[in-house]
């Protein structure tokens, strides 16, 4: 019994120490007083948490300024250099790495493109190789890295760190991060890609406010990422979000799941490029007639579409009508705040983004559109190896590590 209370009060000690630097992560810097109110906490216990977090080197002064009379409050805020993090993505065609400081500011990033041999143990030497380059180069020292997180497509079960199903690789089963944690000696965190580019938009990005909103990414592939009441829906067997494989055409082409028109192959970069083609060889007009011997990118198809190039124009719009399709699902299912648009084939792209925003407006229950905001992300090309790191943010920030087991009184072990 006394243990249990004992227990008890070092869970609530550790709870208010994450939520006092949680607090200052998201409003700057506070006074002691600022946070007593905030948090309601009395001033003593403000005091002995901000202590300790000084002891842990998270936190500090930000000085006092000066003035005539009175006394002025001293104010605290993150120590966002105190400890850094990696971040790993594994793509269809590249490696990306990246080490970013609390603040999400990015200290040294490099990218590879990925092995043409995906033997898992050749690919994870390659990972391996290059987040110990990016250590080396960035010249932080090991001591202060707090770990690695690992963006993965397909499948992932994240309490275990498995990579269950990564199609673009053909992997089953992989122990992602029991192989990473032997091979670098830091904890290893994983996702599944779409949940880590969520947990940037929630750290990094537009739903810093926001608890309860969707990512959606068209690239190679579609799919989103689910923060509901500020917690990511994954799903019994972790296949939640798979909008991708949403049946749009019953008739369509066949898909990598084996069904036939899913969204996904209406949508992403091959499906517009290779419409784009085939029309073009069907004799379609279009100014994109003189690109076709050297491949057209989609940069292309964009370039086109603003000089009014018609089929371009079509591609584009149709290909956001279909989205809309899948838009006004997901809001339908989880009626969210907001609709965060992100990837290679929406970034910025009021071609695709205005139809699709007309379907969700026509389509989706308006009790669920009231107040909804679709938007385009703008954490840019790095987002996703951004959002890796940010598996550990989120973990810090939200108070589910041990602090004991992380950090000693002189900073991070
Ligand atoms: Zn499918």
């Amino acid at each position: 019994m006394i243990r249990n209370k004992k227990m008890d009060k070092e869970k609530m000690r550790q709870s208010n120490l994450f939520l006092i630097l949680r607090i200052l992560k998201e409003r700057g810097s506070l006074s002691k007083t600022d946070l007593s109110k905030i948090t309601k906490l009395s001033l003593p216990s403000v005091t002995s948490i901000i202590n300790e977090l000084e002891e842990y080197n998270l936190i500090s002064l930000l000085g006092q300024a000066p003035i005539k009379r009175g006394r002025f409050p001293i104010k605290y805020k993150l120590n966002s250099n105190a400890l850094y993090i990696i971040g790993v993505t594994i793509q269809s065609e590249s490696i990306k790495c990246v080490i970013i400081n609390l603040n999400g500011d990015i200290q040294h990033y490099l990218s590879i493109p990925l092995p043409t041999n995906h033997e898992p143990a050749y690919v994870l030497d390659k990972v391996s190789n290059l987040v110990q380059k990016v250590i080396a180069e960035s010249g932080i020292n090991q001591s202060k890295i707090l770990g690695i997180g690992v963006g993965m497509h397909g499948i992932v079960d994240p309490i275990n760190g498995v990579a269950i199903y990564p199609p673009h690789l053909g992997w089953e089963h992989i122990p992602l991060s029991e192989i990473l944690e032997d091979k670098l000696n830091l904890p290893v965190l994983v996702d599944n890609d779409c949940n880590v580019l969520t947990l940037a938009e929630r750290w990094f990005g537009k739903c810093i406010n926001s608890d309860s909103f969707i990512v959606m990414n068209v690239d190679y592939g579609v799919g989103s990422g689910i923060m509901v009441s500020g917690n990511l829906f994954h799903g019994t067997n972790y296949g939640g979000g798979q909008i991708g494989h949403l049946t749009v055409s019953e008739n369509g082409p066949k898909c990598s799941c084996g069904n036939f028109g899913c969204l996904e192959t209406l949508v992403n970069e091959n499906a517009l490029l290779n419409g784009i083609n085939k029309k073009l060889k069907q004799g379609f007009n279009s100014v994109l007639v003189s690109l076709m011997d050297n491949g057209i990118s989609l940069k292309d198809i964009y370039v086109a579409a603003t000089k009014e190039d018609q089929l371009s124009i079509q591609t584009l719009e149709e290909a956001g009508r279909y989205l809309g399709v899948g838009v006004s699902s997901l809001v339908n299912l989880f009626n969210p705040q907001q609709i965060i648009l992100t990837g290679s084939v929406l970034v910025g792209e009021e071609f695709i983004t205005i139809p699709l925003k007309d379907t969700v407006n026509k389509t989706a229950l308006k009790t669920n559109t009231k107040n909804l905001k679709i938007e385009t992300s703008d954490l840019g090309d790095k987002a996703d190896v951004i959002g890796a790191a940010t598996l550990w943010v989120d973990s810090l920030f939200n108070g589910h590590l041990q602090i004991d087991d992380y950090f000693s009184k002189e900073g991070i072990m």
